[in-house]
């Protein structure tokens, strides 16, 4: 099963993911699926960034090194991160029966580079369909904050990805490279622009969670680490005794 956490800036999908991890390994439900054979192990991963390669294409996108990236060629590097990452390790670790839990994955490019930076969405379609060659999420949590909060605890905590890659790069081996040196679009205030564009990010979640219900539902992200967890729990609870 491919499970994917969804979600507009400091939404905290990072950080419940480490905790669905957590909890899945301590709760009945790992082990009894393991047991039945259900599920041989459980995987992290993210989006960008799951691979080597893909790695490399995170450091490119998120401290872009002297020119501002374009919106076609964002879209285009967060593609080919995309087929990496789903030739080179969702399908075999899916082959393999692994419970992968992913941060991020083609919801976020119709989000970000669609709703948000406004190119095509039948580019994107394809795109996407290029890059998963059809593998598609069973089960989408989007974790959903209103923006100015994410956006307030993304300044707080200076938007370092140390939360990001440490539980993920862990489990698969590669060194976890943080995005430190951060190309941060929050500054010591929040820009309207920016919040403009969340706005519409999110706007495009809400729409996903509109036309696919089944697939991609809406979290409520609000409250503390613990309540969301419990919400998350709720959700994982019914997609795995399916
Ligand atoms: O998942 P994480 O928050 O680490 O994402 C890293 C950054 O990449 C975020 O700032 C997010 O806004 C951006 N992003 C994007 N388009 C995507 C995926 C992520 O702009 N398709
Ligand atoms: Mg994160």
């Amino acid at each position: 099963k491919l499970i994917v956490f969804e979600g507009t800036e400091g939404c905290g999908k990072t950080t419940q993911l480490a905790r669905s991890r957590q909890w899945l390994s301590n709760s009945r439900w790992l082990p009894a699926l393991q047991k039945r054979g259900v599920i041989k192990d459980l995987i992290l991963t993210r989006e960008p960034g799951g691979t080597t390669l893909g790695t490399t294409i995170r450091q490119l996108l998120l401290n872009p090194a002297s020119e501002a990236i374009h919106d076609r060629a964002e879209l285009l590097l967060y593609a080919a991160d995309r087929a990496q990452h789903v030739e080179g390790f969702l399908r075999p670790h899916l082959a393999a029966n692994d419970l992968i839990l992913c941060d991020r994955y083609t919801d976020s490019t119709i989000a970000y580079q669609g709703y948000g930076r406004g190119l095509d969405f039948t580019l994107i379609g394809h795109l996407n369909q290029i890059a998963t060659q059809g593998l598609q999420s069973d089960l989408t949590l989007w974790l959903d904050l209103d923006v100015e909060t994410g956006l307030a605890r993304m300044q707080q905590r200076g938007k370092g990805d140390s939360q990001g890659s440490s539980p993920i790069g862990d489990s698969q081996g590669s060194s976890p490279i943080g995005d430190s040196q951060g190309s941060s679009p929050i500054g010591d205030r929040i820009e309207q622009a920016d919040v403009d564009f969340h706005r519409r990010v999110r706007h495009g979640f809400a729409h996903l969670a509109q036309t696919e219900p089944q697939r991609f539902v809406r979290v409520d992200a609000s409250g503390s680490e613990l309540q969301v967890a419990e919400r998350i729990e709720i959700v994982l609870s019914e997609s795995l005794s399916q």
